[in-house]
């Protein structure tokens, strides 16, 4: 989604993502807890079961949804319930000449899954291509791969976890 949308909304889901932890973990929520830990020790050990709420955008013109935060809970092998989320870090790209911002496992171009995308810098689902039609944007020097570290174009290589963030592969904003 451009830019604007996300800053809009990002908050926004900030917003939800602590009212969906709060729910879980109130006493209403408790039977779904007994519940889900019984559906966990029923089945053998190899097997766990976990609870999700996913929030999803979907974009009618590209026909591809965008899970952006997932909340839930899991249970561990000593079949207690514990509380799981993530909310996959948007990355911002420039594509076409926009800036387009999407989770960090998908296409900016096409929205389909692309991980991994500094040793596969091409999509598997469309022709975007780190380096020659996309570019990561980091406008802060963060390390897109560590999210700790520092980064920079002087120095590409993160200080935390060594990361080499190809100069060619991005865009200092
Ligand atoms: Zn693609
Ligand atoms: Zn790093």
């Amino acid at each position: 989604m451009d830019q604007r949308t996300w800053e809009q909304v990002e908050r926004q889901l900030a917003e939800m993502a602590s009212e969906l932890e709060r729910l879980l973990a109130s006493p209403e929520a408790t039977t779904l807890r007994d519940m889900l830990a019984k559906v966990s020790r029923t089945m053998p050990r190899h097997h766990s079961a976990s609870l999700n709420c996913v929030v999803e955008i979907f974009d009618s013109q590209r026909e591809k949804t965008l899970p952006v935060l997932t909340i839930g809970m899991g249970v561990s092998e000593l079949g207690e319930v514990y509380s799981a989320s993530s909310d996959l870090t948007p990355h911002r790209y420039i594509v076409n000449g926009e800036i387009e911002v999407v989770p960090e496992d998908r296409c900016p171009k096409c929205l389909d899954e692309w991980g991994f995308k500094w040793i596969c810098p091409q999509c598997p689902h469309c022709d975007a291509q780190l380096g020659v039609n996309c570019w990561m944007l980091l406008d802060s020097d963060k390390c897109p791969n560590c999210e700790d570290g520092t980064v920079s174009a002087k120095d590409p290589h993160c200080n935390q976890c060594g990361f080499f963030i190809d100069p060619k592969f991005v865009r200092w904003g």
